[in-house]
């Protein structure tokens, strides 16, 4: 279910993300003032050059907050994440496929990795400063989307909800490798609707936030717009001629453009009748803070 092809781990494509390319194509860059350093993979963790590269951006951007994409294992080596935490103003996302070895293990296909994920944020949660937090995310694909609650559970139980910032519920992107498996882990937005609504509805109020990641407002009930972000690029995803009458359209994330060529576009509605009040959210990313009950 990566976004990634498999050519990426291929030695040609790796060399833009050879520190000394990083370095002359990042240097001084100019950014928005909510732009974030990201660091997203494969996985960044394994990178040869990974911490030369992270205290680079540090000491470039010091006041950015470093955002670390990763599938977790490598925080189960303790040494490992001590080092990590020697980085002020930094966001861990780690991903969690099941609420259990076999269930994430199918997944990732990696014997082991369910454990060595759960003691990477054990070890997270226990060593990280005020200035460091983390999220945890879960990608909602044909394999996972039945198991979301049991997944939240076991997150809760297991690590304890409040220590978290946030649980990410992220859609999955058709692309890379999850689209050359789009028939094993593709999946319509209508399917996994009332098992989204179903987990906002029983889990929102025990975490500390629960965020809907890569959801169209129309694809998910008014009451969960709230929890809607908008965290795709702008090069990734597109309007519908029909949104164009949509009263959400300056509020909606836009649909993934390899969603519409594999699954269509007809579940796509847009919105006409609009009673309900909505407060604006804190920014682009967050558009919508609450809505009244009407
Ligand atoms: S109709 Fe288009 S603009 Fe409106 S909510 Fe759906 S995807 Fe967004």
């Amino acid at each position: 279910m990566c976004t990634n092809s498999l050519s990426f781990q291929s030695e040609k494509e790796s060399v833009p993300y050879a520190f000394k390319s990083i370095k002359q194509r990042w240097v001084r860059r100019a950014m928005g003032p909510e732009d974030v350093i990201s660091f997203s993979g494969g996985e960044p963790t394994i990178h040869p050059e990974f911490f030369e590269i992270i205290h680079w951006f540090r000491a470039e951007y010091p006041k950015r907050t470093i955002v670390v994409v990763s599938n977790g294992r490598m925080f189960s080596y303790l040494q490992f994440t001590r080092n990590i935490l020697k980085i002020s103003n930094i966001l861990f996302e780690v991903a969690l496929h099941g609420y259990d070895e076999k269930s994430h293990d199918s997944v990732t296909r990696a014997p082991g990795s369910f454990r060595q994920t759960v003691q990477g944020i054990h070890h997270i949660l226990r060593h990280k400063k005020a200035s460091q937090e983390l999220e945890i995310r879960i990608v909602v694909t044909k394999l996972t989307y039945k198991h979301l609650g049991k997944i939240l559970s076991f997150v809760e139980k297991e690590f304890g909800a409040q220590k978290i910032r946030d649980i990410a519920l992220i859609f999955i992107e058709m692309e890379g490798q999850a689209q050359d498996n789009a028939r094993v882990v593709g999946i319509s937005y209508e399917k996994v609707k009332k098992y989204i609504e179903s987990a906002v509805h029983d889990w929102s109020s025990s975490f500390r936030e629960l965020r809907l990641l890569h959801f169209p407002l129309c694809t998910i009930p008014q009451i969960l717009w709230p929890y809607a972000w908008r965290t795709l690029r702008e090069e990734e995803v597109t309007f519908l001629s029909r949104c164009a009458s949509c009263l959400m359209k300056k509020y909606c994330l836009g649909i993934h453009k390899d969603y519409i060529s594999i699954m269509g576009k007809g579940e796509f509605k847009p919105v006409r009748n609009m009673k309900k009040k909505i407060e604006k959210g804190i920014s682009f990313y967050k558009p919508i803070k609450s809505i009244s009950r009407g």
